[in-house]
């Protein structure tokens, strides 16, 4: 995809604040934070959208969720459980936007991992 931001990320032709690398993913800091972490895992692959992924794409996604708590966690942001069924402490949300009316604005599957101290703006 040549005119894909993401993609051009994923290939450094454009500078990103990079947290993570491996072979199938790339992930780093958003542009515009909506909490103190705001992080992005994006596949290297091009793929448009959540709703664009079927089953071959089962172990891709699975790294990517696999992948946010680890991250949260080395970003200061990991949940720290009770393992009694009550809240723990810390955690963060992940998200896929799929679409416009999900608010999808980059059309680049990622996966949005956003944590921190709240208040967060704009956001529950
Ligand atoms: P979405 O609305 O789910 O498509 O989210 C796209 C996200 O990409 C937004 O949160 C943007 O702030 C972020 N974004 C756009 N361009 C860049 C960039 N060059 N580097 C990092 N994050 C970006
Ligand atoms: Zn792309």
């Amino acid at each position: 995809m040549t005119n894909c931001i993401f993609c051009k990320i994923a290939a450094r032709q454009i500078p990103s604040k990079t947290v993570y690398e491996d072979e199938d993913l790339i992930a780093f800091h958003d542009i515009n934070p909506a909490a103190p972490v705001h992080l992005l895992i994006v596949p290297k692959q091009h793929i448009d959208t959540l709703a664009d992924c079927d089953e071959r794409h089962a172990a891709l996604l699975g790294k990517m969720m696999l992948l946010a708590p680890k991250l949260a966690q080395d970003q200061g942001c990991g949940y720290t459980s009770n393992g009694d069924g009550a809240a723990g402490k810390g955690g963060f949300k992940t998200l896929f936007n799929t679409g416009p009316d999900g608010g999808q604005e980059v059309y680049h599957l990622h996966l949005h991992v956003i944590g921190g101290p709240r208040p967060w703006r704009g956001m529950r």
